[in-house]
């Protein structure tokens, strides 16, 4: 058998890879090698979740942000970007909607906007909490102290992305100013996880001065940190940033990537995610194919959705928007798909 194929069968049988395994799949990846990962990433798919695909409501309640990430569409130093920030009543008129057409689960997204303090932040999760006990809330509102996540997880958030971005720390640099360094976002991560919470971490795929190094580090990394959930995206670069003219990411590296963390983490919570959903039109269908298991639909105000740009381009309407679930479920059922409404927790945290 070819090295190639071997190595994928390894990770098939065995779910782990060497970093020099690693490196023999990524620069060797053939048709036929990316088929059988592919389809050997869906079946275990199926066999741990079943054709169900669980749906989030986001809602993306600030696009202020203190912090500068190069790739960032809504970093402080954009000064063309249309700043928004929802009111505490506004968030929780979206929490409504999404109650009423069935979500169980609300991913609550914000730049690192100073209005939004510690306290502010506990108060809203608890409301959420509150009022929709059997509701899953999730943050992902960036760095802060270990003892801030402790409070908003008291406060009722169980769930917490953070993603790494990349887990070079040279590459880390290249990708953000110097005051924001690395090992602040990986003490957050640790914190996240020592708490309780079910942790997401990611990375960008093809993000400038990525290397199939990093790539290899950000696989190891996944492996050992073990999280319960792996956001991963094509790069896509956004206007007025300093990445605005670099190349996007591959979207078909993203979809052997979802399928090779899905290989290595079986019961890992996978999103197709909205970059791979912008970078291709069938993009969130192909993740799911590949082994992806969790969309997440939009929940915030129509008005503002534009508003959040991370990059050029986002899809904002359409079947990825909430007032579509119905498009969804016959789109995913085309495929065999069923969407669950659930809380959809990561196996060994259901309630
Ligand atoms: S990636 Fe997050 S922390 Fe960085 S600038 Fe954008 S919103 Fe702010």
């Amino acid at each position: 058998m070819r090295e190639p194929m071997r190595v994928a069968e390894k990770l098939i049988g065995e779910h782990t890879l060497s970093g020099e395994e690693w490196r023999v799949l990524l620069e060797n990846s053939d048709r036929e090698m990316t088929e059988l990962i592919k389809n050997a990433a869906r079946e275990v798919t199926d066999s741990v979740f079943g054709r169900q695909v669980y749906i989030r409501g986001l809602i993306e309640f600030t696009n202020i942000c203190k912090k500068d990430c190069y790739y960032c569409g809504i970093r402080k130093s954009n000064s063309c970007v249309e700043r928004y920030r929802l009111t505490e009543e506004e968030i929780l008129s979206c929490c409504e909607e999404g109650y009423e057409a069935g979500f169980r689960t609300f991913v609550l997204q914000g730049g690192e906007d100073g209005y939004f303090t510690e306290e502010r932040l506990c108060v809203l999760v608890n409301e959420i909490h509150t009022k929709y006990p059997d509701c899953a809330i999730t943050l992902s509102v960036g760095e802060w102290e270990k003892e801030s996540y402790e409070r908003f997880y008291a406060a009722g958030a169980e769930r917490f992305l953070l993603r790494q971005e990349t887990a070079n720390a040279e590459h880390y640099g290249k990708l953000h100013p110097g005051n924001q360094p690395f090992a602040t976002r990986m003490e957050c991560l640790r914190y996240l996880k020592d708490i309780g919470y079910q942790t997401g971490c990611g990375f960008l795929v093809g993000s400038p001065y990525q290397t199939i190094d990093c790539i290899i580090e950000d696989l190891l990394f996944l492996e050992r940190f073990r999280p319960q959930m792996v956001g991963i995206g094509p790069f896509l670069p956004a206007k007025n940033t300093p990445f605005e003219s670099e190349a996007a990411g591959s979207s078909e590296l993203t979809l052997f990537l979802l399928s090779a963390i899905r290989l290595m983490l079986p019961e890992v919570l996978l999103p197709a995610t909205t970059a791979l959903g912008t970078a291709r039109s069938d993009g969130r269908l192909q993740g799911l194919l590949h082994g992806a298991n969790v969309i997440m639909p939009n929940l915030s105000p129509a008005r503002v959705r534009e508003k959040y740009s991370l990059y050029d381009n986002k899809v904002h309407s359409g079947n990825e928007a909430a007032e579509h679930l119905e498009a969804l479920r016959t789109e995913l059922a085309k495929a065999d798909f069923t969407v669950a409404m659930s809380r959809g927790d990561a196996p060994g945290f259901a309630k």
